[in-house]
């Protein structure tokens, strides 16, 4: 047993109604239990837990009062296999947290000057950071002693140069509020960029990739040897890519239309751009399977949608080799980009001038490994890359707390 000692990270993603787990050995990488709590504060909270070892998954429903009761709920099941939280093996807890602002470039350490700073950061991230901040406050009511560590999908992207994170604006006005392009999904990009250059057999300084994650919510990066030089969401996740429910980038002039003209509150326009746009604002779906099945039958709605996603996700690729100047790969990543060949198809299409092209049997294969898509000539490789953010989480985790068990 003492072989792996310390070397387990238990990976928390706390958001509003729910909390992922997740728990991995970091001696190879491997997963022991993972898990989910959804509709915390219902009468019908749900767990959802599966020891991976023995394959076995308990489920559960009832009322969960609050993120403190989730946490003591997932804490039990892992004592059933096991694996509980009071183990001398498990080494740290690591914390996504959705916003570090400019503060935070890489995991921290929270102590109380931490804590402080996640919670003056609510302002720019009013949905998220709070239920982080309660998930890292309740897994240290029952673990005082042990090491919790916050990873920010924001840190990867504070490499970004000034030219490409401030917007045009008056600079008093926006240094005020704190006004500028942060990016998010960085724990992914940061995977995805670094994944990809394995998969090319290089070192991530010698390569630049663009990233496209693109899940329900959908941003692209240009990453330039491991660091990331611009990412397309902005001071919120609403910029950018057309995403499942989210407009991505529109003339800011609309919001003044739509209340001037329209009658609309500033609420009601947050919600309809972030809520109710995007494909399920074009199409009334924002599963890309069923928008898929509604082509494949002609229908015209599905269609137009699936064309302004593509054309806006071709922008973004046409924009990001510019920014690069040189680009070794392209890397599809997240429930889209990792299973939509058609969407992997369009999106690079007419691109040869570039150098990117998509074999259309490599692209058919389904697999969830690590891949390449291009034909061989091709002078950009096009990759299609599982994104792993809980491995992400843990990596950096164990590699800031390791050291210190270890010695
Ligand atoms: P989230 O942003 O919620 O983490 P995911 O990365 O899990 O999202 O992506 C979810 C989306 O992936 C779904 O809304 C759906 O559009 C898409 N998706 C998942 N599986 C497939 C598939 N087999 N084919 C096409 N699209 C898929």
């Amino acid at each position: 047993m003492s072989s792996s000692r310390d070397t387990r990270i238990l990976v928390l993603n706390s958001g509003s109604s729910s909390v992922k787990y997740q728990l991995l050995d970091m001696s190879d990488s491997s997963r022991l239990a993972v898990g989910l709590v959804e509709r915390i504060g219902e009468e019908t909270s749900r767990l959802k837990h599966t020891h991976v070892e023995s394959d076995t998954t308990r489920e559960w429903s009832g009322p969960i009062r609050d993120h403190e009761a989730a946490l003591k709920a997932v804490a039990e099941e892992l004592a059933k296999d096991g694996l509980g939280l009071d183990s001398p093996e498990l080494a740290a807890i690591g914390h996504r947290v959705v916003h570090g602002g400019q503060t935070f470039t890489a995991p921290t350490v929270v102590d109380d000057a931490v804590l402080a700073e996640i919670e003056r950061l609510i302002p720019v991230a009013p949905l998220h950071n709070p239920a982080n901040l309660t998930g890292i406050r309740t897994a240290q009511t029952l673990r005082p002693d042990l090491p919790q560590v916050a990873v920010f999908d924001t840190a990867f992207h504070t490499t970004m140069p000034e030219s490409a994170a401030r917007y045009a604006i008056d600079t008093a006005t926006a240094d005020a509020h704190r006004v500028r392009r942060y990016g998010f999904h960085g724990t992914s990009h940061a995977y995805v960029s670094r994944a990809t250059a394995k998969l090319l057999g290089k070192a991530p300084e010698d390569v630049n990739v663009i990233v496209l994650h693109l899940g329900n919510g959908a941003s692209a990066s240009a990453v330039r040897g491991g660091r990331c030089v611009d990412t397309s969401m902005g001071l919120t996740p609403l910029e950018g890519l057309v995403m499942g429910t989210r407009s991505g980038d529109l003339d800011p002039a609309v919001i003044f239309h739509l209340a001037r003209v329209g009658g609309m509150s500033i609420d009601e326009i947050d919600t309809l751009l972030n809520k109710k746009s995007g494909l399920i604002g074009l199409c009334g779906d924002n599963d890309m399977r069923e928008i898929r099945r509604r082509v494949d039958e002609g229908d015209e709605e599905a269609q137009l949608a699936f064309d302004i996603y593509i054309h806006r996700l071709k922008k973004y690729i046409g924009a990001y080799y510019a920014v690069l100047g040189r680009v070794d790969a392209v890397a599809f990543t997240a429930g889209v980009g990792e299973n939509a060949s058609p969407v992997r198809e369009a999106a690079v299409a007419g691109l040869e001038e570039l150098g990117l092209a998509v074999d259309s049997e490599l692209n058919a294969v389904r697999s969830d490994r690590p891949r390449l898509i291009s034909p061989e000539y091709a002078r950009v490789a096009v990759a299609v890359i599982p994104t792993d953010e809980e491995l992400e989480i843990a990596t950096q985790t164990y590699a800031l707390v390791g050291r210190n068990t270890h010695q």
